[in-house]
């Protein structure tokens, strides 16, 4: 960026993603990096420091990459995202007026979700009876990848679930979700303290580490993407660790697998909660149940209807697309005791007409785990 500009815009902090193509005035010019990605995706998430006072108009160049709600920024270096809405949204641009003291601000496409928020909220747990953070693997490019265990740890749980997040790495919100699931089984209420008794988790919060903290799209990225290495032999060291630990971990008492997402921008599946549905009528059968007691026991802001989920040979649910590879869900399905296994799509931002952020987000995690705590017998 031109000195002359007087501000700065650059990616150089975990999840960071954006091309910075010019500015002419007030106008910004930028592209979301697509890396490795075939085809096209959405993720970008940019700072600007030093436009403090200022309006700036940005603008995509390479496709609309702004989703229901509009951008959402963070004036406290990503700790805290707000939806911007669409008022200043026109086709592939948006208009911010910073304020007088907006020295700082990130703006993204949703609400990253990086380390640094599993380290803040393992701190916040630190010492609580029923969590475990352990080493999973160390990624391709060296960083560690943590795994969870959480609930019934000092004895064989009667139950066991495996929980799947950032298959796909842009998909964060659906990490506050997963967030929400944990603090509910850590907490004192009637649902953490039967889930403690009964059950043991194992999570493994980021499925894709290095896409994570790199700020990549992940989603279909060459020459496997994250959500298709169960099949053969794994690409990536988190999917091929989870492959090897699972089988020992669970002694047969893996009840349940669920792998956590997020859909595309908007339309059709894309603003609802729903339910990814197997291709085994079996497994089919136990989804639809999930979703109904879902339904049932669910008290949170964003509210799912099993009559959204998606069928097997419906819209994208289809053979084609798993011509790649084999998901986290139907590998789960195939190990021994298994009942249900799923993916469960988060949208980014409009779930049935609810708002979904950080906050919401974690709330619909504490239905999943009154869910769990139900389908399971409690
Ligand atoms: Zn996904």
């Amino acid at each position: 960026m031109p000195e002359e500009a007087g501000f700065s815009i650059d990616c150089a902090f975990p999840g960071g993603n954006i091309v910075l193509e010019r500015s002419e005035g007030a106008d910004v010019f930028v592209h979301q990096d697509l890396r490795d990605t075939a085809g096209d995706w959405f993720y970008w998430c940019f700072r600007v420091r030093g436009a403090q006072g200022r309006t700036l108009r940005f603008h995509f160049t390479k496709s609309n990459v702004i989703g229901v709600r509009g951008p959402a920024v963070s004036l406290d270096a990503g700790h805290s995202w707000q939806w911007l809405g669409t008022d200043g949204v026109d086709g592939q641009s948006f208009t911010y007026a910073f304020g007088a003291d907006a020295e700082n601000v990130r703006f993204s496409f949703g609400m990253p979700y990086q380390e640094s928020n599993l380290r803040a909220f393992t701190q916040r747990h630190r010492g609580a009876a029923g969590l475990i953070v352990e080493p999973h693997c160390t990624s391709r490019k060296g960083r560690q990848v943590e795994r969870l265990r959480a609930g019934c740890l000092d004895r064989a749980p009667a139950h066991r679930v495996l929980l799947g997040c950032r298959h796909h790495c842009c998909e964060m919100m659906a990490s506050y979700a997963v967030e929400g699931i944990m603090e509910q089984v850590l907490s004192d209420t009637p649902e953490g303290n039967w889930l403690r008794e009964y059950v043991e988790f194992l999570v493994l919060p980021f499925a894709d580490k290095d896409g994570v903290e790199d700020g990549d799209q992940g989603k279909n990225r060459e020459p496997r993407d994250h959500g298709r290495d169960y099949a053969g032999t794994s690409l990536y060291p988190e999917t091929g660790a989870l492959r090897d630990y699972v089988p020992v971990w669970s002694e047969d008492r893996l009840r349940a697998a669920l792998d956590l997402h997020c859909p595309a921008i908007r339309g059709p599946h894309n603003e609802v909660i729903y339910l990814v549905g197997s291709q085994e009528q079996i497994v089919w059968r136990e989804q639809s149940r999930f979703s109904q007691i879902l339904e049932a026991v669910q008290q949170g802001p964003l509210r799912h209807s099993a009559k959204d989920n998606l069928p097997f040979g419906q819209a994208w649910n289809k053979a084609k697309n798993y011509s790649k590879g084999k998901g986290m869900k139907s590998w789960a399905q195939e190990l021994p005791g298994v009942k249900l296994a799923s993916g469960i799509e988060l949208p980014y931002a409009n779930a049935a007409g609810g708002e979904v952020n950080q906050e919401t987000a974690r709330l619909f995690g504490h239905d999943l785990a009154r869910a769990l705590r139900a389908y399971l017998g409690g």
